[in-house]
């Protein structure tokens, strides 16, 4: 039996699977009507149209291939929706956590200084990622939505490491920005042409975006983190980690850290030029670096913090200035002057009275 023929029993199951679905997700959204989350709703309604005049135009259509086809964009549109829906119950659990606040005051940091089109719903997960209403495209399904975005802070990370949600915002920043289009089609003439360059363009740009943003903060974190990680990784979408921090250290040179990022490179990642050059994307290593300084137009500048100053009194660091708290803390960490354990619970608290002082200014306002 034919995928065209009325009477295909396939064809009625799958739509009502599709139809109570999509019902499904939007009742989600109308038991959350306390939370300003209108940008949610929004997008769950822009899919929910597009699937419902995809399976119009398959009931409608005679052509089988295109039926079907109808049919597997309405079907990949649907999961998608279910995987943000399911990432939004996610940041419903994470209000109740303690460090919710904090989160969202690095989240607005780095919207602001990004300009970012609009701002992600944060929440704790099993990792840092991201995702959104990009990833319609990027699974080859173009649907013209808004933007809206989600952001996964590692739940079980300390919040010292909340540098690396810079990597995640400048993926957004990226998916929103023409002007990667012009480097990709460099790749494309460097006979770059695998999927796989293309990613590792992204994820080596979002470093360097990253670490304009916080400068050794953000080389500290992912040193920290991610260093010991074999490079001969399955996931070939990533660059090699030697590659990764080569771009790290070509953003901060000239920036005036040197006495900041040498203990970091001393105690964590050992670097060798010749070694990160073999990653095939190197090529592009200076238009990489050139783009990340036009997205990034206030870039970090962390070279009158005095360290040893901050070591008797952490209060003393420059009101809300995170990236200031981070690059603060994590010298400290590596001249030893304080511990880990010390230095993230500095960072809470300095985290928790700036959260207060801006929800007060918040509420003033209004
Ligand atoms: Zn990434």
């Amino acid at each position: 039996m034919r995928v065209d023929q009325t009477d295909y029993p396939l064809m009625r199951i799958g739509e009502k699977a599709l139809t109570d679905k999509m019902d499904k997700i939007a009742e989600s959204c109308t038991t959350l009507d306390r939370y300003p989350m209108s940008l949610y709703k929004c997008h769950v309604h822009e899919i929910r149209n597009e699937v419902a005049a995809r399976l119009f135009d398959s009931a409608s259509a005679t052509d089988p291939i295109l039926k079907e086809q109808y049919y597997l964009f309405s079907w990949l549109a649907v999961y998608l929706l279910n995987d943000q829906a399911e990432k939004f119950a996610l940041v419903e659990v994470s209000e109740r956590n303690s460090l919710w606040n904090h989160l969202n005051l690095v989240i607005d940091d780095l919207v602001n200084r990004l300009r970012l089109s609009s701002r992600p719903l944060p929440f704790f997960g099993g990792s840092f990622y991201c995702t959104g209403s990009f990833v319609y495209a990027q699974q080859g399904i173009p649907v013209p939505v808004s933007p809206f975005y989600q952001v996964s802070a590692e739940s079980h990370d300390s919040t010292l490491f909340w540098p690396l949600l810079a990597h995640e915002i400048a993926h957004l920043k990226l998916s929103e920005s023409i002007e990667v289009a012009e480097i990709r089609k460099e790749l494309t003439r460097q006979n770059l042409r695998n999927e796989k360059y293309s990613e590792r363009l992204d994820e080596a740009l979002c470093d360097i975006i990253a670490t304009l943003l916080y400068g050794p903060a953000y080389v500290a974190s992912f040193g920290t983190k991610f260093w010991q990680l074999p490079d001969e990784r399955t996931d070939e979408g990533y660059p090699t980690n030697q590659f990764r921090i080569f771009v790290m250290m070509k953003v901060l040179e000239g920036k005036h850290t040197g006495s900041w990022i040498c203990p970091i490179l001393e105690n964590t990642c050992q670097i060798n030029e010749k070694e990160a050059r073999r990653e095939k994307i190197s090529i592009l290593t200076d238009e990489m670096l050139a783009l990340g300084d036009t997205l990034v137009r206030n870039p970090t500048d962390v070279s009158d913090l005095k360290v040893a100053s901050f070591s008797r009194s952490i209060s003393s660091i420059n009101d809300g200035r995170l990236d200031y708290l981070f690059n603060t803390l994590w010298s400290m960490i590596y001249e030893r002057t304080m511990t880990f354990d010390a230095a993230n619970e500095a960072a809470s608290c300095l985290l928790e009275r700036w959260a207060k002082r801006s929800e007060s200014l918040t509420q003033s306002r209004s």
